[in-house]
């Protein structure tokens, strides 16, 4: 248990601030299919899936492995999962200022396949648009496009967050 809540412990700025890099690039982004495993608040049991992670620079690019070592800083906490995805999205927000950041999350809950009665295979999705992934939807499109979850932006934000906590 102490492995699992070892995000808890860890130090964000440690972790990033020895890998930001000046950089005159502002094209997207993207870091996909990152396996992420946590655990429910509420129920102690697992969630895990992918995390799809991008961001427009202005200036300052992130070293690309430092994004899994976020998620998982995150993911080793008791969490919910969109406070997970809105965690993630608001700390590349804060280190990188970039012109946008926009995190896509799809798990599977255990406490909704052991406990629920119609749900085994249900994939909860959360998303956090920031900056001009929220403004533009152009924008916004291209990085679902390139992550492969066609349909999905029509869904993006709201409806899709309120399904997911395992709030019972
Ligand atoms: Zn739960």
């Amino acid at each position: 248990m102490r492995f699992l809540t070892s995000g808890y412990s860890a130090d964000v700025d440690s972790v990033l601030n020895n890998a930001l890099f000046t950089v005159d690039y502002n094209e997207m982004v993207i870091v996909k299919d990152i396996d992420f495993y946590s655990l429910c608040e509420h129920h102690l049991l697992p969630f895990f899936g992918r995390c799809h992670v991008a961001y427009i620079p202005q200036g300052r690019v992130l070293g690309l492995s430092k994004i899994p070592r976020l998620v998982e800083i995150f993911a080793r906490r008791l969490q919910i999962q969109e406070r997970l995805t809105n965690q993630i999205a608001e700390t590349l927000r804060e280190k990188i200022q970039p012109l946008g950041v926009a995190v896509v999350m799809e798990a599977n809950h255990l406490c909704m396949a052991m406990r629920g009665v119609e749900k085994q295979n249900s994939v909860a999705v959360t998303s956090a648009m920031l900056g001009v992934f929220r403004e533009d939807a152009r924008t916004r499109s291209e990085f679902l496009e390139l992550i492969r979850m066609p349909g999905i932006g029509d869904r993006v934000p709201r409806e899709v967050l309120q399904g997911a906590a395992c709030a019972e």
